[in-house]
């Protein structure tokens, strides 16, 4: 998040690669590329694949499950009365709380983009991921609370800054990031009315809106461009999904204001002009392009969404599923092998690129993008949340030598603080889509999912990734015909077998695509999948002597110990740069074509690997099981001289 034209990081200091999983080509079939019908569902998501909604789903034990229930106890640590404290003192209402810190600060400009905005976001997903009503009597109480502020305020402003952020906004005064803030705090009633049938939540991001119609009505388009250029987050996404909600186009004309053209219309063209800027900033306006197509029809909308993310996926994304460095894209497409840090790979981005995934998986159904949801969900998803105490991290070191830094529970809330207190949260909201005939199962990840309009019920039990294999139990009102569509991941380039009621089926599919059961099914189907892991190497797209290894989709890290690294240097508060100098990591001397040159299972222990024939002989572990020590994920393999 760029103040004016420092980075945030110069900010706070003064205050798969592609090559691994292919280049993403063009999805040589359109499904359907007439305007999608109306959007029931309540994902927002609209096309001829769409995801269950959260309510429909319920993690079973497992690594996603444990990842969600710390997030719960994390949300639940916090105290309302200091979450609402900046928003009252805004509001002239008193308050005695303590405030929070980092980005939350009441000196702080990004004030209540978490308090306001993330935090009822995460409540209410929560809530529709568990049903436990304790996060939507959490989340009313919030909305509640705001909602005397937007009052006291009386303009429909919900803010915990004044609006004088705005005068410096419209008058190009330097600041950091107003309607950025203010999105987060829409999208977080709009998600506390969608999850928990919140009616003044709507009622005030309607004030809200409100708010932003009159401030945006003077200005000329030339000046809104002016405007677009500060980050605003997704205001023209949160915008068409008020509009949806609500049937008032009015919404909809107010979010075109935030369609910024001079960043859509390189991309609307297929072309890459990325290189030089803030990433982050960049993906909610395409998420609100993907909004914006399935609202209308626009094609050029979808071409910009899907350009943008085959551009990311194909040229700018790591082994890990991330991209940026430093924030930003810095170099060229497809050169990455010089843009790896300390400050590597933003989580929000990851997070806003597996959003921007699902819309892009819900018009194709393209294997491929399910393929990148896996890649990300497990590296650069579940791999930032600090198994102690739900903590999270901003940048994921990707450099040798660093380690995993995380935002003190109270002091930090950074942008990444909130994003990944969603993305746990609504843990679970992609393994399962569907279209009219049957199921698409895109990720081994234990759960349930019910499907009442077909009275289908499927259980995956699986110990994935600790072994390659899930089972699917069907439990039917009645007999159903339905297809159920099993994924066959990239990385499954050993085949693999299925199992219906016992008996092997004679046909598999290969890798990246869907192998297609179609049947009448009933209560007691049994489905076992079996899908051989092995090791594989993402080499840069260019150096392929600088490459990650592999284990099926899981990025090893090479265990480097805890050399020098106290507690301390483990958490940041309103810094996020993590502080400390990387141990130096030799170069591997293997084949730079083999992983399985240098790197075998140890016997005996599942998901733990050594290096063998190097001088030093470390274990390699999944980078996402990693924490509290130094790691290398980046290797520079050399042949051995002759
Ligand atoms: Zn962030």
């Amino acid at each position: 998040m760029p103040r004016g034209s420092l980075t945030r990081r110069g900010l706070l200091t003064a205050g798969a690669s592609a090559a691994a999983f292919g280049a993403l080509r063009p999805a040589t079939r359109a499904l359907d590329a007439s305007p999608p019908p109306g959007n029931p569902n309540r994902d927002l998501i609209a096309g001829p694949v769409r995801p269950f909604p959260l309510e429909q789903v319920r993690l079973l034990p497992g690594p996603f499950l444990e990842a969600r229930d710390r997030n719960s106890r994390y949300l639940m640590s916090m105290s309302p009365d200091r979450l609402l404290h900046t928003f009252r003192i805004n509001a002239g209402i008193p308050s005695s709380a303590e405030p929070l810190g980092g980005w939350e600060k009441p000196d702080c400009e990004l004030r209540g983009h978490f308090t306001g905005g993330h935090y009822l976001s995460a409540c209410a997903l929560t809530y529709a991921a568990t049903g436990d009503d304790a996060f939507r009597a959490r989340a009313a109480l919030m909305v509640d609370e705001l909602a005397k502020c937007q009052t006291a305020l009386g303009s429909g402003y919900l803010s915990a800054f004044p609006e004088e952020q705005f005068d410096r906004l419209r008058r190009g005064v330097k600041v950091w990031a107003p309607f950025y803030t203010y999105d987060k705090i829409l999208r977080g009633h709009l998600d506390v009315y969608q999850h928990c049938g919140n009616d003044r939540a709507l009622a005030t991001a309607e004030a809200m809106a409100g708010w932003a119609r009159v401030f945006t009505k003077g200005l000329s388009d030339a000046h809104m461009e002016r405007i677009l250029t500060i980050e605003y987050g997704g205001m023209n996404a949160v915008l068409y999904d008020l509009a949806e909600l609500t049937g008032k186009e009015e919404y909809a004309d107010l979010a075109h204001r935030f369609d910024q053209a001079s960043f859509f219309d390189p991309l609307a063209a297929r072309r890459d002009e990325l290189t030089g800027l803030h990433a982050n900033t960049q993906f909610p306006k395409v998420i609100g392009a993907a909004r914006r197509y399935e609202r209308t029809g626009e094609t050029r909308y979808r071409d910009i969404a899907e350009y943008f993310w085959r551009e990311i996926t194909g040229s700018r994304a790591y082994a890990t599923g991330g991209t940026s460095d430093g924030e930003r894209w810095e170099t060229p497409p497809g050169v990455l092998s010089t843009a790896i840090s300390s400050s590597s790979a933003e989580c929000c981005c990851a997070y806003n690129m597996l959003k921007l995934t699902r819309h892009v998986f819900a018009w194709t159904a393209d294997p491929r993008a399910a393929d990148y949801f896996e890649r990300t969900y497990w590296n650069h998803r579940l791999g930032t949340q600090n198994p102690e105490d739900g903590t999270l991290m901003y940048y994921y070191p990707l450099a040798s030598g660093y380690w995993k830094f995380y935002g003190a529970p109270m002091s930090a809330f950074w942008c990444c603080t909130g994003t990944g207190a969603e993305e746990f949260a609504k843990a679970g909201d992609s393994i399962y889509f569907h279209d009219d005939s049957g199921v698409y199962v895109n990720l081994f990840i234990a759960s349930e999912v019910r499907w009442p309009e077909k009275g289908l019920r499927l259980r995956q039990e699986t110990p994935f990734p600790d072994e390659g294999r899930t089972t699917i139990a069907v439990t039917a009102d009645r007999p159903v015909e339905a297809t159920l569509r099993l994924r066959v991941p990239w990385w499954a380039t050993r085949g693999g077998t299925v199992k219906i009621n016992g008996a092997a089926s004679p046909v598999f599919a290969s890798p990246s695509s869907y192998l297609t059961l179609a049947r009448t099914w009933k209560t007691g189907d049994r489905v076992e999948l079996e899908l051989p892991m092995g090791l594989s190497v993402a080499p840069m797209p260019d150096d392929p002597t600088v490459q990650a290894v592999m284990y099926g989709p899981l990025v090893l890290a090479g265990r480097l110990g805890t050399q020098g690294l106290t507690r301390a240097m483990q958490y940041g508060e309103y810094d996020c740069e993590l502080k400390g100098d990387p141990v130096r990591v030799a170069d591997v001397i293997a084949d730079p074509a083999d992983a399985s040159s240098w790197v075998e299972p140890v016997p005996g222990r599942r998901l733990i690997f050594r290096a063998k024939g190097q001088p030093d002989q470390r274990e390699l572990v999944p980078l996402n099981r990693l924490y509290g020590e130094r790691y290398a994920v980046y290797w520079k393999v050399r042949e051995r001289q002759a």
